[in-house]
């Protein structure tokens, strides 16, 4: 039994079953950045990347409702474990986790000072990152640039595939600002082919991260109650 049945057999009521990235991408049409849009994607930077996919208006589901895991597609076959078990996926590079990863092999392989090194791998957090970054620390600064070219590559694909109108990023580590936007952004266009250049806008999210389960629940509910009614 799906989980919307078992709902529904206590409660008399519409009930609607997403993931967090598919909920922010209807919060951010809804009330974000995406607001008046019908194609764009949304990037969760988080403890891995999620991301959800609108196309016409709609969520893109696919065949069995699981499209849109941009986090699991492959940026190196050879590269780092990812926790489904395959390697190399995009998610190990472009998260937080992966940019905490960047950092523990760039301080292997770097000489240079850093208030990086006197953290122990397991406490280092990439607002920590952020800001030895924002310090000037050489690695922390490396490390976004490499964490952004990365995802801009890999941008540059779903831009390929979907031709949309703007790409969000959303999480804790798109709060780092510039840091990422920038040369994830000179990544995507450098990327991208020719048709699309300078056309798809790279948007920090309209929501306030503490709201946007509520508000992408409550804009999955309404787009479920809308699509009804036509
Ligand atoms: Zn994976």
């Amino acid at each position: 039994m799906d989980v919307s049945a078992l709902v529904r057999k206590y409660y008399d009521l519409p009930v609607a079953v997403t993931n967090d990235a598919n909920a922010a991408a209807l919060g951010e049409m809804l009330y974000g950045a995406a607001k008046g849009m019908k194609d764009f994607i949304v990037i969760t930077l988080g403890t891995g990347l999620g991301s959800g996919i609108v196309s016409r208006g709609e969520l893109v589901y696919g065949a069995d409702g699981f499209a849109g895991e941009i986090g699991h597609t492959i940026v190196d076959p050879q590269g780092r474990e990812c926790g489904c078990g395959q390697r190399g996926h995009l998610e190990t590079y472009a998260s937080a986790t992966g940019i905490c990863r960047t950092v523990s092999e760039l301080i292997s392989v770097r000489r240079g000072e850093s208030e990086l090194r006197s953290i122990a791998p397991r406490d280092l957090t990439s607002r920590m990152i952020a800001g030895a970054a924002d310090r000037g620390d050489e690695i922390a600064k490396e490390a976004f640039e490499i964490t952004g070219r990365i995802l801009g590559m890999k941008l540059a694909d779903s831009v390929a595939h979907l031709s949309p109108e703007a790409i969000i990023l959303f999480g804790g580590m798109a709060a780092a600002g510039a840091l990422i936007f920038d040369p994830t952004k000179r990544s995507l266009e450098e990327h991208l082919l020719p048709i699309y250049r300078n056309k798809v806008k790279l948007l920090p999210s309209g929501l306030k991260e503490g709201d946007t389960a509520v508000l992408g629940a409550s804009a999955l509910i309404w787009n479920e109650i809308l699509n009804k009614r036509t």
